[in-house]
C-alpha cells in the first residue's frame, strides 16, 4: 500500500471488499466524506462520531483515528479492531471492509464551502436562528443537516437547516444552547456577526419525500424543530398533503414552533400544531402534557400506516417513537425517516 509523502496533495485509492474502489483527495478530512463526496454508498448517519453507523474494517492501509474516544464504538467494538469512517483520515491508499448500500449515496454531493454568520435571533431562552450567508447557491433537501467547523471547536457540528433551499447563499440553522457545550454555545452566544464558518453539506436521509402522496407527521423533540420546520415548510408550499406536526418541549417557556408555524399556508387547517409539554408546572399550560410519542399516538393512533413519518430530536425520543411506529403499529420502515441528534 502506498502512504501518503508529507509533501503530497495527492489522490488515494481506496478499495472496498465489494469490488468497488473510488478516489480520495488527501485533503478529506474523512473516510466518509471522501466516500459520500466520490458517490460511494458507505453506511452513516449522524458523521460525528455519535452513532457507530459508519463502522468498518481496515483491511489495509493505515488511517489517523480524529478521536479515539468516540462514543460510537463500544469497548467491544474497538477490541474487534472496528473504526469509524467519520473518524478515520486517510494516511495513504487503503483496503476495507464494510456492506455499502444504494440508500446510502448522496443525492446531493456534499460541498465544502466558508460562510459569514449574518443573522442571529433568540426563538426562546436557550434556542437561536442563525443565518449565514456565502456567495455561490446552496443546495439541500428539507431535514437534510451539515457541519460546522468552528474555530476553536475539536470535531465539526451537525446542524439542520431549518429553511428551504432557494437557490440563494442563504442558510439557516436552529441551535439549541447545551450545558457546557462547546459548539452550541458558542453559536448561540459568541461568534460575532460577520465572522466566517466552514460549512459542508448536505448530509442526512431523513428528508421530504415530495414524489409520496401520504399525509405526513413530523416529531420534533427540543432542537429537532430546525428540520422539521424545513419539511413542513416544503409540504405546506408545494404539496397538497395534509401535516400533523408535533413538537415536544420541556417547559412552557420553550414552545416556539407556532410563532414559525403560523406564516405559512393552511396553518390550523391543512398544518395543525399539537405542542406537548413534559415539565408543566400545574395551572401553566392547558394543552398536552407528558412524552410526545405518547401524544403521537394518542392523535394518530391505529391510522399510523396511512401516513409517512419524519422526526428528529435526542436519542430517548427517538428510540421511543421506533418502538411505537415499528413494533406496536406496525408501520413499514419505507415511511419511517428520522435523525437522531447524538
Ligand atoms: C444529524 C444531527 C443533526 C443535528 N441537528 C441539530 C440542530 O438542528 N440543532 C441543534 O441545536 N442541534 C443539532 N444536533 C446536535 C448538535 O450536533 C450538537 O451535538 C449539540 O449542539 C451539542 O454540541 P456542543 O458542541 O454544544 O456540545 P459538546 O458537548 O461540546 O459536544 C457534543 C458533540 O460534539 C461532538 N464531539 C465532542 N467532542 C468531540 C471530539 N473530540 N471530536 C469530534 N467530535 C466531538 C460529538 O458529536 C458530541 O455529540 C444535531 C446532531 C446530529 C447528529
Amino acid at each position: 500500500m502506498r502512504a501518503l509523502p508529507s509533501h503530497a496533495c495527492a489522490t488515494l485509492q481506496v478499495e472496498i471488499n465489494q469490488g468497488l474502489s473510488f478516489a480520495a483527495d488527501a485533503a478529506e478530512d474523512s473516510l466518509l466524506r471522501a466516500a459520500l463526496r466520490a458517490g460511494i454508498g458507505f453506511p452513516h448517519e449522524c458523521s460525528v462520531g455519535g452513532c457507530g453507523a459508519c463502522r468498518f474494517d481496515l483491511i489495509d492501509g493505515d488511517v489517523e483515528d480524529l478521536w479515539p474516544q468516540a462514543p460510537g464504538l463500544s469497548e467491544r467494538d474497538r477490541k474487534r479492531g472496528k473504526r469509524l469512517a467519520c473518524q478515520s483520515r486517510l494516511l495513504g491508499d487503503a483496503k476495507v471492509r464494510v456492506r455499502c448500500d444504494d440508500s446510502y449515496r448522496p443525492v446531493i454531493a456534499p460541498r465544502r464551502q466558508v460562510f459569514q454568520l449574518t443573522g442571529r435571533r433568540m426563538l426562546t431562552h436557550d434556542m437561536a436562528e442563525l443565518t449565514v450567508e456565502t456567495e455561490h447557491p446552496v443546495a439541500f433537501l428539507p431535514g437534510q443537516y451539515a457541519l460546522l467547523y468552528l474555530e476553536g471547536v475539536h470535531g465539526p457540528r451537525a446542524y439542520s437547516m431549518s429553511h428551504v433551499a432557494d437557490g440563494s447563499g442563504r442558510v439557516q440553522f436552529i441551535v439549541r444552547r447545551t450545558p457546557d457545550g462547546a459548539g452550541s454555545g458558542l453559536l448561540v452566544d459568541r461568534l460575532a456577526l460577520g465572522e466566517r464558518i466552514e460549512i459542508d453539506g448536505p448530509y442526512g436521509h431523513a428528508y421530504l419525500r415530495e414524489q409520496v402522496g401520504r399525509p405526513i407527521v413530523c416529531i420534533a423533540g427540543g432542537s429537532g424543530l430546525a428540520p422539521m420546520l424545513s419539511i413542513a415548510r416544503r409540504a405546506a408550499a408545494s404539496m397538497s398533503a395534509p401535516v400533523d406536526f408535533f413538537f415536544g418541549a420541556r417547559g412552557v417557556d420553550d414552545l416556539c414552533a407556532a410563532d414559525l408555524l403560523q406564516e405559512l399556508p393552511g396553518y390550523g387547517q391543512k398544518l395543525r400544531l399539537h405542542n406537548v409539554v413534559s415539565t408543566a408546572t400545574e395551572g401553566s399550560w392547558q394543552g398536552a402534557t407528558g412524552w410526545v410519542h405518547d401524544e403521537v399516538d394518542r392523535v394518530i393512533g391505529e391510522r399510523a400506516g396511512d401516513y409517512e413519518f419524519y422526526f428528529a430530536g435526542p436519542p430517548p425520543m427517538i428510540e421511543s417513537l421506533q418502538e411505537l411506529l415499528m413494533l406496536r403499529r406496525q408501520v413499514s420502515h419505507e415511511q419511517i425517516h428520522f435523525d437522531r441528534f447524538v
